[in-house]
């Protein structure tokens, strides 16, 4: 495993997502990887499955602090007293004193954002949350975000995969030591059958899969959570430190495009 180092926090590259794992197969899956060797696991609240992460966890052999935990909180709740609320659910539910990454899961044009980064803020003084961040914002949200937080923003975390390549953000990001968490890095499996990445597959002996998230954690200051319930697939996608890809290389799969991006999420959100 290969790390992002973010301030004094060592982050692993590659976390286990778990949106729409339920039940026993989100149980089974993060335990599963805890085995495998994941060390960072991606949670929320809409994903509703909190109670199976956290039972996966204590469970394993694995310490609880040995694992980088994040959740998100549902933008909904638009004071700080009701996010330090529904944190604090989210602890009972994940059976945790304290997750390493509390987030705000979208922007809401209805909440103030200075409420919205009080309200995290307070989790860190609560001791609910060694970090806080934010999810789905743009530079111009996120600049907002950091002009209203005393504490500094952990990450952002967002749509990243070769259609989707967010140089904007990437770059300000850069600049301003926020991590970038790279969310559908194979665009929902949309990036499986894409004949740049498997004609690159056939060069490094791995697959598609493998070359896209290879080409995410390449990448300085950017983390990919891919989720799987596959042991094979779990397995393999650990199994992408052990290659490089050649600019010319990172360049060729970097192809922006809403058209691939939108069929994809299509494809994540409604199985089409
Ligand atoms: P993803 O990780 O891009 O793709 C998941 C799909 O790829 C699944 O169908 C999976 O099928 C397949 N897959 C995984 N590894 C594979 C491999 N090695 N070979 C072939 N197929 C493979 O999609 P995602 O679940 O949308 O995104 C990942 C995580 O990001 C989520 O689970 C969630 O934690 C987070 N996320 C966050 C937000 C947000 O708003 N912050 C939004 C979306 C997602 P199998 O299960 O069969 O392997």
């Amino acid at each position: 495993m290969e790390y992002e180092t973010v301030g004094d926090e060592e982050v692993p590259k590659i976390g286990l997502g778990t949106w729409r794992l339920q039940g026993e197969t989100c149980r089974r899956t993060v335990e599963t990887a805890l085995e495998l060797g994941y060390r960072h696991v991606d949670t929320a609240q809409a994903y509703d499955n909190e109670r199976q992460v956290g039972r996966a966890i204590a469970e394993s052999s694995v310490e609880r602090e040995e694992v980088f935990l994040t959740t998100k909180i549902w933008p909904g709740h638009l004071d700080r007293d009701a996010i330090r609320r529904s944190a604090a659910s989210s602890l009972a539910q994940l059976g945790v004193e304290q997750v390493d990454l509390l987030l705000i899961h979208w922007p809401n044009p209805l909440a103030s954002t200075a409420e919205v980064m009080a309200g995290l803020e307070d989790c860190i003084d609560a001791g609910f949350a060694r970090h806080i961040g934010v999810s789905n914002f743009s530079v111009e949200q996120l600049r907002t975000a950091q002009a209203a937080a005393d504490a500094p923003i952990f990450t952002d975390q967002v749509q990243f995969h070769p259609y989707q390549p967010q140089r904007d953000l990437r770059a300000y990001c850069r600049a301003h030591d926020v991590l970038v968490t790279a969310y559908s890095p194979l665009a929902h499996g949309g990036v499986l059958h894409d004949d740049v990445l498997r004609e690159l597959g056939v060069v490094y002996g791995k697959s598609p899969a493998q070359i896209a998230l290879r080409w995410v954690v390449q990448q300085e200051g950017v983390v990919a959570i891919p989720k799987s319930t596959s042991e094979r697939h779990l397995r393999e996608n650990l199994e992408v430190f052990d290659f490089e890809l050649t600019d010319e290389e990172m360049v060729r799969i970097e192809r922006p495009s809403r058209l691939r991006t939108g069929a994809s999420f299509l494809r994540g959100r409604f199985g089409v």
